[in-house]
């Protein structure tokens, strides 16, 4: 549904992407996560025509992004990171301007709007001014806006970014929602949980690069299934396990104190990366 073929994107003489390959899958839904400055935002402007590679080929759902734009336009939602509805309009108002823009029928726009707005729990917000939400209800509002077209896929990018822990979780079920009915998601985040609890597959870009693509659980297996950490003068290391037995071994002979836990998804981005997301 999304081809990438050796991506690349200058800005002056900063290579902020370097030839990216990607291939994402009809249904999937796949998280591109990086640090701050890796070159997220940046593919995702590509991807829905906001900004041009500098060279490289990529295709939503076969139509090339620049020779066919409209059509691969028509083809995705886009979620930007920051809140850019009209604050001065209700919901509906909001949800209107973007079926007009992409030409829906007035009918099938107001069916459509209402359809959403049940699907993402603020029918009874149908006539609020957008200024009145909540900061979650915002997100919600953005990201049924982008499905008013009924986009094959979704662009989603730092879709939590600054929401506390309860809000994060109720949007991520909704994008698992929006998945479930067949929608093909590309999520960016530096949040590795939400990455690891969403994806099927992810991919870990860092300094424009793509560093490796694979399901979380594959990425993760690489360096076993226990970790544990242990306080060494002012850092953090970490020793990784097969087997519980062996990692209990191991606290058994030394002395400091450690924690036994779970290998997660960040361990994995880590070992690749040599470096903490930010
Ligand atoms: P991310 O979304 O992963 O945080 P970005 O794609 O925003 O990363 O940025 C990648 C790199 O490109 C960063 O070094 C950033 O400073 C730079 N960059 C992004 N947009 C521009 C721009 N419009 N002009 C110049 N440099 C930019």
């Amino acid at each position: 549904m999304i081809r990438i073929e050796r991506l690349n994107k200058y800005y002056k003489r900063l290579h902020a992407l370097k030839d990216i390959y990607l291939h994402v899958r009809e249904g999937e839904l796949f998280s591109y996560l990086g640090p701050n400055g890796a070159g997220k935002s940046t593919t995702i402007r590509i991807l829905t025509g906001l900004t041009r590679p500098s060279s490289g080929k990529a295709f939503l759902n076969n139509f090339h992004i620049e020779k066919d734009r409209v059509k691969a336009k028509e083809q995705c939602g886009f979620v930007p990171q920051s809140i850019n509805l009209d604050q001065e309009l209700t919901v509906f108002e909001n949800l209107n301007i973007h079926g007009a823009l992409f030409h829906l029928p007035r009918r099938k726009r107001k069916r459509r709007i209402d359809e959403l707005l049940e699907y993402i729990g603020l029918s009874d917000r149908k006539k609020t001014l957008v200024k009145q939400l909540s900061g979650g209800m915002k997100r919600r509002v953005m990201i049924s806006r982008a499905l008013v077209h009924s986009p094959k896929i979704l662009f989603l990018d730092e879709p939590t970014v600054g929401l506390d822990a309860g809000i994060r979780r109720r949007i991520w079920a909704l994008i698992k929602k929006i998945q479930q009915n067949g929608t093909t998601i590309f999520l960016t985040t530096h949040y590795i949980e939400e990455a690891e609890f969403l994806a099927q597959r992810v991919a870990f870009l860092d300094e424009g690069e793509i560093v490796a693509i694979d399901a979380p659980q594959v990425l993760m297996s690489k360096l076993g299934s226990w970790a544990i950490d242990k306080i060494m003068e002012d850092e953090l290391e970490t020793v990784y396990f097969s087997q519980r037995e062996d990692a209990k071994q191991y606290i058994a002979g030394q002395e400091e104190s450690f924690t036994l836990r779970r290998v997660n998804l960040e361990d994995a981005f880590l070992s690749l990366t040599g470096k903490k997301p930010k």
